[in-house]
């Protein structure tokens, strides 16, 4: 991916995504013009059936856009094939989930070395790699244990380092904080946020919880499928102590 500050790391212009066909057809975007700068955290809010999923669906490159144009570091991702797409997914963009998906059967490390298996990295470098974004989240003595051996905040924070793992450009989180309790969330958010400061990982996470968002710079509001808002975060919650993890 090119890494010109310059350029910026998402660019939309009248994203739209129906799905079905016809008058049956339901709009999930109906025209998204967004641009987010490398370095950013961005909270995605809205209500429920607002396009937020579909969003990152797209952003993801987990989905394609009915029509629009989404440039992912200048490069237009409708020009790319479909193995193309999954191998920058694979290289440059991480995913963490409210539902946090570990394999039980493996080892907090295994489970971060897995994606990097399928993206292809060289088994050589793999275990380095995730040993070090263990470390990175401050869970490096829990390399061993399973999933059923961790807490819920714990296993959250294994998912972050997998996906961090591989040194995505983006990390894309879907209510991150959503199954956890509230001190088991905040660790969480103060993780994302020393990710964003230190790496300059840009973070976008949805959330229906404004004090979730508030841990974002800037917060991106849709509504209907539209943005129907966007403004700099001025009340913004930032960790009192700074965090044991070494970058
Ligand atoms: P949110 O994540 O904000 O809850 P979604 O992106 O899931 O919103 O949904 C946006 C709109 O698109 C909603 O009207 C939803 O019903 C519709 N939608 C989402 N996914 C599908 C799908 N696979 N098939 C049909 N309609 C969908």
């Amino acid at each position: 991916m090119n890494g010109d500050a310059s350029i910026p790391l998402i660019e939309t212009h009248q994203l739209q995504r129906k799905y079905g066909r016809g008058d049956a057809a339901v709009a999930g975007l109906a025209g998204v013009d967004l641009t987010i700068h490398r370095g950013e955290m961005v909270a995605l809010m809205g209500p429920s059936g607002s396009g937020k999923s579909t969003l990152m669906q797209i952003l993801g490159l987990l989905d394609r856009p009915t029509s629009g144009s989404y440039r992912l570091s200048g490069s237009d991702i409708s020009t790319l094939s479909g193995s193309q797409q999954a191998e920058l997914r694979g290289r440059r963009i991480g995913f963490v989930f409210q539902g946090i998906h570990l394999l039980p059967r493996l080892s907090a490390i295994r489970n971060v070395e897995l994606p990097m298996a399928y993206a292809r990295f060289p088994a050589s470098e793999r275990k380095a790699l995730a040993m070090h974004s263990l470390s990175r989240v401050g869970l490096n003595h829990l390399a061993d244990r399973r999933p059923n051996q961790l807490s819920g905040g714990q296993a959250q924070r294994i998912a972050i380092a997998r996906a961090v793992a591989p040194g995505p450009d983006l990390l894309l989180a879907d209510e991150p904080t959503g199954a956890l309790d509230r001190a088991s969330g905040r660790e969480v958010l103060a993780l994302f946020q020393h990710l964003n400061a230190d790496l300059g990982l840009t973070i976008i996470l949805v959330t229906h919880d404004p004090f979730v968002g508030r841990h974002a710079q800037r917060i991106v509001e849709l509504e209907d499928g539209r943005i129907i808002g966007d403004r700099a975060v001025d009340d913004r919650i930032q960790p009192e102590q700074p965090m044991e993890v070494h970058v």
